[in-house]
């Protein structure tokens, strides 16, 4: 099954493997009498207490989901009975979550700009510090000009198709070198009703080679390949989070080629990890970009460092970078 042929069901992916939920895991279930809402909730909490950041945040999303209800409502109904049938599918997603599962591919959808995206594991999951990007792009793109913009690995098509829901003149290109990535842009884009974005399948600028564009912005895989925290995101494509040693190297690719398919006057947006906003400026300065500068996310990190090329065009010919 593809991602796309998943797009229209509730639940996004097969859960699976599964593991069986052993009764001294949680409060014991009894036989015969069904739990409600609020005790399903509260044995839920209790499993996952050892199992990621937010195991309360995480047992009412799932549950919500399950009930389709929104968590606020979980509240209202706590004394409500839930079926075995609702039990059974509830043990299901929080099993998949003790074994490391994020909470968005459970449910196949993830907020971001306030808007719903469907998230399979072809995809990273959006992230909150990602919309600074999305900010800082929307900051020097006038509503009333119809500038281009190219979004360079896309995934879900987030940053795209967030910046496409704000800006209806930009003329929004995304590319990404997986065609299963770009599967679930394209279903965003149809259950956004955002379809003047158009999708392209390339690596980095292999899907753009002749054009030229007044904004290029990109998170791209920026973990080292030997950095710890990639365990935690084990989850999440590999592509999508680290291609090399250094955790540099897509920015290499991309800063390189930006001159060669930025308009002049055109700006590289870029977010990386917290600790190389210093290397990402560095990288822009030799490659002449000016009006440099780099901002912090919402935990006061720097996160994203943008750059504009100069007005005279780089008229050398299109170089390539694969
Ligand atoms: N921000 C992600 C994380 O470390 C990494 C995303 C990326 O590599 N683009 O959780």
């Amino acid at each position: 099954m593809t991602a796309m042929d998943d797009a229209g069901t509730s639940l996004k992916i097969p859960i699976t493997p599964l593991v069986v939920v052993s009764s001294t895991a949680g409060a014991p279930l009894m036989a015969g009498s069904p739990l409600t809402v609020a005790a399903a909730l509260q044995r839920a909490v209790q499993m996952l207490s050892s199992h990621g950041d937010s195991p309360r945040l995480d047992a009412e999303i799932l549950l919500a989901r399950i009930l389709g209800l929104s968590r606020s409502a979980l509240i209202v109904r706590g004394a409500d009975p839930v079926s075995a049938e609702t039990q059974a599918a509830y043990d299901e997603l929080i099993a998949g979550r003790m074994q490391g599962t994020p909470v968005a591919y459970l449910t196949g959808t993830r907020e971001f700009w306030s808007l719903e995206f469907d998230v399979t594991p072809d995809v990273l999951v959006p992230r909150p510090e990602t919309e600074i990007l999305v900010e800082l792009a929307l900051g020097l793109l006038p509503q009333d000009v119809p500038l281009s913009v190219l979004d360079l690995g896309t995934g879900s098509g987030a940053i795209a198709l967030a910046i496409a829901s704000e800006r209806p003149l930009v003329s929004m290109t995304g590319v990404d070198v997986s065609e299963r990535a770009l599967a679930v842009a394209l279903a965003n884009s149809r259950k956004l009703g955002l379809m003047q974005v158009e999708w392209r399948a390339g690596s980095w600028f292999q899907g753009v080679r002749d054009r030229r564009f007044d904004m290029i912005v990109s998170n791209p895989p920026y973990v080292a390949s030997d950095d710890p925290a990639l365990e935690r995101l084990a989850a999440e494509p590999a592509l999508a989070l680290s291609c090399g040693p250094t955790g540099l190297e897509a920015f290499e690719r991309i800063i390189d080629g930006a001159a060669g398919h930025l308009n002049p006057g055109g700006w590289l947006l870029l977010e990386h990890g917290n600790t190389q906003a210093d290397e990402v400026a560095r990288m822009l300065e030799c490659r002449r970009f000016i009006h440099i500068r780099s901002h912090a996310d919402y935990s006061g990190n720097a996160r994203v460092t943008l750059g504009a090329i100069h007005q005279s065009p780089d008229r050398s010919p299109h170089k390539e970078h694969q």
